[in-house]
């Protein structure tokens, strides 16, 4: 499928087309850009700066102004306008590879975050005398992983002595 190129469409020769790889890109970007607002807005950063080579400048953009650009970009295969934040104050907004950063941490902490709920989840079920198959699948059911060990947390494969 990546092989698959666009005709050629000589009446919009300005128009470039994304291909499948880009869109796939920009749409992860926007909801990136979602979680971020989510999650850094509350903090007091607004949005994220980037440097713009075709100004010269580094452009400020809120976050729902990114959003909206992205989104353009995936709609139109345009670049968006150069429109920066009024007046922005540079302490409000990261750089885009800070909030890239910042978002990997925050996803791994809240996968650490589920590992440890999972893992409070099989102690309780186990104890409650669920099968650890039973509570493997409970777990699969709600979305969260099995945490790692947990085969040995199911009391009947213990010596009874150890308890
Ligand atoms: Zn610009």
């Amino acid at each position: 499928m990546s092989d698959y190129v666009e005709p050629p469409d000589d009446d919009e020769p300005e128009e470039q087309p994304l291909d499948p790889e880009e869109r796939a890109a920009l749409r992860q970007d926007l909801v990136d850009v979602q979680v971020l607002k989510e999650v850094l807005e509350p903090k007091g950063i607004k949005g994220a700066v980037f440097y713009c080579p075709d100004c010269g400048e580094d452009h400020f953009l809120g976050w729902d102004l990114l959003a909206g650009n992205l989104q353009e970009l995936l709609e139109a295969g345009e670049s968006p306008v150069h429109e920066p934040a009024f007046e922005p104050n540079p302490n409000d907004y990261v750089s885009w590879d800070y909030a890239r950063g910042f978002l990997d941490g925050y996803e791994s902490f809240e996968q650490e975050e589920l590992g440890e709920i999972g893992s409070r989840l099989v102690a309780k079920l186990v104890k409650s005398g669920m099968r650890i198959e039973e509570v493997k699948g409970v777990l699969a059911a709600v979305g969260l992983r099995t945490p790692d060990g947990a085969d040995e947390r199911d009391p009947r494969r213990l010596n009874r002595n150890d308890q």
